[in-house]
C-alpha cells in the first residue's frame, strides 16, 4: 500500500470471444494481457485483492441480436468463448465475478447484479484499478459504477482496448470516465484504439 490506500485490481472480461478469433473480437484485444498479468502478479505479491469479471450470458438473452439486442452471440456460460484468454494469469486467490447472467439486461458492468461492491467493502478497499475489454462498454460501465459506489478509480489505459463501432467510441469513453472522476493512467490513444 504505497499510497496508504487499500487497492484492488479489477480485470474486465479478458475472454476468448473478445479476443482475435472470437465471436465479438476487439482489435488488439490480446494486447491487454501482458500489462494486466504484470499487475495481477504485483497485486497478489502484495496480498491485495484481484478480481476477474467475465461475461457469462445465458444462450437466450435480450443482449443478443437474435432476441432484440445489439450483439452477436458471445460468452455463453460454459462455452470455450466464455473462458478467460489462456495467457491471462490464473491463481486460486483471484476472485471471479460472473455478470450478464440476467436474460433481460445487458450486464456491462462488473457491479451490475453481482457481489463485487460488497466484496470490495468487506476487504476495506478504497481504490480500484480497472483494465480489460472493452474500453467503450464493460470497462467504462465498471469504472462508472465503481465511482458511484464511492471507490476511487484508476483506469488503466495501457490495459484496455475498444470495440469502436463508431471510430471515436473509445475516445468518448475515456472522456466520460475522466469527467466522472476516474484518473486515466497510461496511453489514452491505445485505450481509444487510435494507435
Ligand atoms: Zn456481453
Amino acid at each position: 500500500m504505497v499510497n496508504g490506500k487499500k487497492k484492488a485490481l479489477i480485470v474486465v472480461d479478458v475472454q476468448n470471444d473478445f479476443c482475435p478469433g472470437g465471436s465479438l473480437a476487439v482489435a488488439e484485444g490480446t494486447a491487454v494481457v501482458a500489462p494486466l498479468n504484470k499487475l495481477i502478479k504485483e497485486f497478489l505479491d502484495r496480498e491485495e485483492p484481484v478480481f476477474k469479471t467475465r461475461d457469462w450470458h445465458p444462450a437466450k438473452t435480450k443482449h443478443f441480436q437474435a432476441y432484440g439486442g445489439t450483439w452477436p452471440v458471445h460468452c455463453v456460460e460454459g462455452t470455450p468463448g466464455a473462458e478467460f484468454h489462456p495467457d491471462l494469469l490464473d491463481d486460486p486467490r483471484i476472485n471471479i465475478i460472473s455478470k450478464g447472467i440476467n436474460e433481460r439486461a445487458d450486464g456491462y458492468s462488473g457491479f451490475d447484479g453481482t457481489d463485487l461492491a460488497r466484496l470490495l467493502r468487506e476487504e476495506e478497499v478504497e481504490q480500484v484499478w480497472v483494465g480489460g475489454l472493452a474500453t467503450d462498454y464493460c470497462v467504462k460501465h465498471t469504472v462508472l459504477d465503481a465511482l458511484s459506489e464511492g471507490f476511487e478509480v484508476k483506469a488503466l489505459a495501457d490495459a484496455m482496448r475498444p470495440v469502436n463501432i463508431n471510430p471515436d467510441d473509445g475516445a468518448k469513453a475515456i472522456e466520460e470516465m475522466r469527467a466522472a472522476g476516474a484518473e486515466i493512467v497510461g496511453s489514452e490513444s491505445k485505450a481509444a484504439g487510435m494507435s
